[in-house]
């Protein structure tokens, strides 16, 4: 039996670490050609490297995604590379939390560059791929990471949350439109996933608050997220799944 990912073509953004590595990687391993996009060249070099060695076909796409020339000449390079883009997984994104009244304005910036504009700049270059694809008759999927962060009361989150409270919306309201055009569009809202996202907080409390829970309880692996993400982009193409959350099962 043939994988339902076979002769699909992925991006992944943030792919050189965490959720975007695993998912590059599982996406690969079942037969999807893949691009991986991140600002860590090394790390994308021996990512592609694992890929293939595995039989796989990966294209390494160094880029920052808040810079929307990089992100656009990134597509034309991937469909003249790999042919065409049907699945789009639009996941870079930074977490950094911190109490509203340390104004640390540098960090609400960087959160709503990378998790907002970011974002558009993929959903702006990449959308044409993807209706181009859908209309060719195969499936075609806008996967994009939000977090429980988007619709949870979490102390200190403000901005991080607000940004992946714009993702969830964004996502329920491109379905509608491109639904019609039969690509589908999805989200994922991941609880607490052991990857480099905790590294980068600098507020002591917010980091303890995370270094806790994954000392504490038996979190997400990014394999787990992968899974998932493959999952939806193997329905049959007439099934949308819109929404997913995953939680470990001990995270209240
Ligand atoms: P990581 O920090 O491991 O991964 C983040 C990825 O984004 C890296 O590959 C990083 O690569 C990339 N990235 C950062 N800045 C840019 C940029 N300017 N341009 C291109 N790529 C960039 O964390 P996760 O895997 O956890 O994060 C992935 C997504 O999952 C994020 O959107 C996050 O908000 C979300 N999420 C994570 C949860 C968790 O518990 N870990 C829970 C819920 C949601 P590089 O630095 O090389 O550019």
């Amino acid at each position: 039996t043939t994988s339902p990912l076979a002769g699909r073509v992925a991006l992944v953004t943030g792919a050189s670490s965490g959720i975007g590595e695993a998912t590059a990687e599982r996406l690969a391993a079942l037969g999807a050609k893949v691009a991986v996009a991140a600002r860590r060249k090394d790390n994308l070099d021996a990512l592609v490297a694992r890929i293939a060695a595995a039989g796989g076909t990966a294209l390494a796409v160094p880029l920052d995604v808040t810079d929307r020339d990089a992100v656009t000449a990134a597509a034309e390079q991937i469909t003249d590379q790999l042919g065409r883009v049907d699945l789009v997984f639009n996941n870079a994104g930074v977490q950094l939390i911190s109490p509203i009244e340390d104004l640390q304005v540098d960090d609400w910036q960087r959160q709503i560059d990378l998790n907002i504009t970011g974002v558009m700049n993929v959903i702006g270059a990449f959308v044409p791929h993807l209706t181009d694809a859908a209309v060719a008759g195969g499936s075609a999927d806008l996967i994009t990471t939000s977090s429980i962060a988007a619709t949870r009361v979490l102390e200190k989150f403000s901005i991080y949350s607000g940004t992946k409270a714009y993702i969830s919306q964004l996502t329920r309201l491109l379905r509608v439109e491109l639904g019609r055009k039969m690509v589908r569009v999805a989200t994922i809202e991941p609880g607490m996933v052991d990857t480099e996202l905790p590294d980068h907080v600098t507020d002591p409390d917010a980091s303890k608050l995370m270094a806790d829970l994954i000392h504490d309880i038996d979190v997400l692996s990014p394999a787990d997220v992968a899974q998932t993400v493959a999952f939806i982009a193997s329905m049959p193409r007439h099934v949308n799944l819109t929404e997913i959350t995953i939680l470990p099962t001990a995270q209240a």
